[in-house]
């Protein structure tokens, strides 16, 4: 990346303490403790990124990122409980108990045609960690925002591309020309969005424009980077919103091609997608904790469901067998453009496939299946497909109730049910003897 001139200079604008509300406070004793340290031995040492921008937005950041002109060695030699690591770019993570605190030297851009990074025989880059200094570090960073560096050594905020006033503004705004920046890692759309959720920032309208006819650029981004990038979408507690803006700049339907197909025509599924997202920022505002297997489940709900009815017409399988047949196909589809992980797609297929059951089980088959490990997310699952008409509500109290009652009780509700809810008819009992899971 090169200055373009357009958005900043090489002298940095220093705005001194008594000018910015960045306090001590808000960073983590462990960050203080490496910056001071690092200041002690004679090092440059900033606080760059999120953990400047959430403190000046008094938004109590958690992550702490350290930039410094020490080199990683140096910087190791410095701290004990220190590692380095990354191959392509070396970093040094510090850690204090849980806590980690990331340490990366000064680095100036890659990526330039007469780049100068080492190659082993052949072709590979075995470095291309070129060592810059804090003037060449700010042009790779993504937005004005996340490049403000705070030093240590007196409390200042060095600012080369104008953040601190669009920070003021609330606004996102990419560093140089924003075509070619997200050409360079599209994936600063997403993080465009994920900043425009948490922070209610804007997207420039600059980006806005960059954007436009770039979305596909993100088909070409490994799928394990957007997994990631997927659960800092969606678990930070602004998913809902996330979820429209994603919308807005026809984002979504790049990381989740079936479910945008749905949505777009389905109002129903509209409103359970939604209405799934409400309840997972709910969650995450009461520090409860979040699976990602539950809203990937929601997500591809109605394009699993659909597929396990075709199958179904193809072939005598009960209703499980199909969901979780036709849930094998949909995520080795989905895959393609993110990569989840089998600890999450297996027990989704399990909660999906377990949905069948809820309606018209009877006697000991019930009983069990309240213990069944994945009783609690499918019976989370149906209650919210409840709340849309999807599953008779009455079927929904039934369970509901049914968890707080004495094991005597239950046995009592499965018996005197003729379908839980009372309306629904018991699936007539099949010859054949079903194939169930224990
Ligand atoms: P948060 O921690 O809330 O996700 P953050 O801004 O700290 O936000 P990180 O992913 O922790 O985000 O990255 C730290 C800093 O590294 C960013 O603030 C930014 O300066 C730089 N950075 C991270 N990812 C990119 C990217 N894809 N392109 C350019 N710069 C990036
Ligand atoms: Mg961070």
């Amino acid at each position: 990346m090169k200055n373009t001139g357009k958005t900043g200079s090489a002298a940095p604008k220093v705005i001194p303490r008594p000018a910015h509300n960045v306090s001590r406070k808000e960073i983590s004793d462990s960050a203080l403790k490496v910056l001071y340290r690092l200041h002690k031995a004679g090092y440059q040492a900033f606080l760059v990124g999120g953990g400047v921008r959430d403190a000046m937005l008094e938004l109590h950041p958690k992550d702490f990122d350290i930039a410094t002109d020490a080199t990683p060695e140096q910087i190791r030699s410095l701290f004990g409980n220190c590692r380095l690591i990354g191959r392509r770019f070396r970093l040094a993570h510090v850690r204090f108990g849980r806590e980690v605190i990331e340490v990366a030297t000064f680095r100036a851009a890659a990526n330039h045609e007469d780049d100068d990074s080492e190659h082993d025989i052949e072709g590979r880059i075995l470095r291309d960690n070129v060592y810059g200094n804090i003037e060449e570090d700010v042009w790779r960073r993504d937005f004005t925002c996340n490049a403000l560096y705070y030093n240590i050594a007196d409390f200042s905020i060095w600012d080369y591309v104008g953040g601190f006033k669009d920070i003021k503004k609330k606004r996102l705004v990419l560093i140089g020309d924003p075509v070619q920046r997200l050409r360079e890692d599209p994936v600063r759309m997403l993080r465009a969005v994920r900043f425009a959720g948490k922070l209610d920032f804007t997207i420039h309208r600059s980006v806005v424009k960059a954007m436009r006819g770039q979305t596909g650029l993100l088909a070409n981004v490994p799928a394990a980077r957007l997994f990631d990038e997927f659960l800092k979408l969606f678990q930070s507690g602004f998913a809902e919103k996330t979820f429209d803006l994603l919308r807005k700049h026809d984002l979504f339907g790049e990381l989740f091609p079936a479910t945008e197909e749905e949505v777009s025509k389905d109002k129903t599924f509209a409103a359970f997608v939604r209405s799934a997202l409400q309840n997972s920022d709910k969650r995450v505002a009461a520090g409860k904790s979040v699976t990602p297997m539950f809203l990937i489940g929601v997500f591809l709900w109605l394009p699993i469901k659909k597929l396990a009815e075709i199958r179904r017409s193809e072939e005598k399988m009960s209703e499980s067998q199909a969901i979780s047949l036709a849930g094998y196909e949909v995520v080795a589809q989905q895959q393609r453009r993110i990569s989840i992980p089998k600890r999450f797609t297996i027990p989704m297929r399990e909660m999906l496939a377990l949905q069948p059951r809820f309606t018209g089980m009877r006697g000991k088959r019930a009983m069990s299946f309240l213990e069944h490990r994945r009783f609690r997310a499918a019976y989370d699952f149906m209650v919210l497909l409840a709340e849309v008409g999807e599953v008779d509500p009455e079927l929904a109290s039934f369970w509901t109730e049914v968890q707080t009652q004495s094991p005597e009780e239950q046995a009592k509700s499965f018996q005197m049910q003729a379908g839980p809810g009372g309306k629904r008819k018991p699936r007539r009992r099949r010859r054949r003897k079903p194939s169930q899971q224990a």
